[in-house]
């Protein structure tokens, strides 16, 4: 009962999933990272020789997309939903800097897309849900109750998400990483299908000099009143 859909978007690297989860927590809501979905798709196609440094095979790529078989599990002890791929838990694996190196150019294949966006949508029937990715005000979700677009500068972005990796054990270059976010959001805002943009009536939410404390409330109380307008109506 007036359960809402929210969507939340923005540039690589903006903290969107972070503040999606706990969102989802505190609301009881349900949360899908779209970003791994990309991500694990991206994975399948390394391992495969799909992609490499100047290599794409599209074709070979539409053509196994049926044996591409993507869940999210509920791992209780981290308190979020892991990724699988065709039943192997892919969670680690899809978060290095190289997978991030090919992902947008992955994500930009139209039949990868059209897959990917069906399964969110299907999962998103029920409402009751906080989805974070590129596409979700625009295109996946369009009617959503709560849309946000996420951004900061991108040296902020790149150093939190460099942080983020070294803790991680990873042995990462500052530079790398800021090239990387540059990169991503040139492919991801320029491709042909459902490039990255704000939704007209998405809320734009600039977090460069915002501690994930403000970051919370804020969305918080915007969701609530919200909630609350559907109960009135
Ligand atoms: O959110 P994350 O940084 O993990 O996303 C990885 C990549 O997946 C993005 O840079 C983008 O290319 C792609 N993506 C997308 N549409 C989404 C979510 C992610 O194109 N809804």
């Amino acid at each position: 009962m007036g359960k809402i859909t929210i969507a939340i978007d923005g540039y690589s690297s903006t903290g969107k999933s972070t503040i999606a989860k706990q969102l989802a927590k505190a609301l009881g809501y349900v949360y899908v990272d779209t970003g791994a979905m990309y991500r694990a798709v991206t994975l399948f196609a390394m391992r495969n020789g799909f992609i490499a440094e100047q290599h794409k095979d599209v074709a070979a790529l539409e053509n196994s997309l049926k044996e591409i078989e993507l869940d999210f599990h509920y791992n209780k002890e981290l308190g979020f939903s892991e990724m699988y791929l065709n039943s192997e838990n892919v969670e680690k694996e899809i978060r290095t800097l190289e997978v991030s190196q090919y992902v947008s150019s992955i994500a930009e294949i139209e039949a990868v897309r059209i897959k990917l966006v069906a399964m969110q949508q299907k999962m998103g029937k029920a409402k009751g849900i906080v989805m974070d990715g590129r596409d979700i005000g625009t295109v996946v979700f369009p009617d959503a109750e709560l849309k946000i677009f996420m951004s900061a500068s991108p040296e902020k972005r790149a150093y939190r998400r460099y942080k983020e990796l070294l803790d991680k054990g990873e042995e990462v270059d500052y530079d790398e990483v800021l090239k990387n976010v540059l990169h991503r959001d040139a492919v991801d805002s320029n491709r042909e299908f459902s490039p990255l943009r704000k939704a007209e009536d998405a809320i734009e939410f600039d977090n460069s000099d915002m501690g994930l404390e403000e970051q919370f409330e804020r969305m918080y109380n915007f969701s609530l009143r919200i909630i609350a307008k559907q109960k009135d109506s």
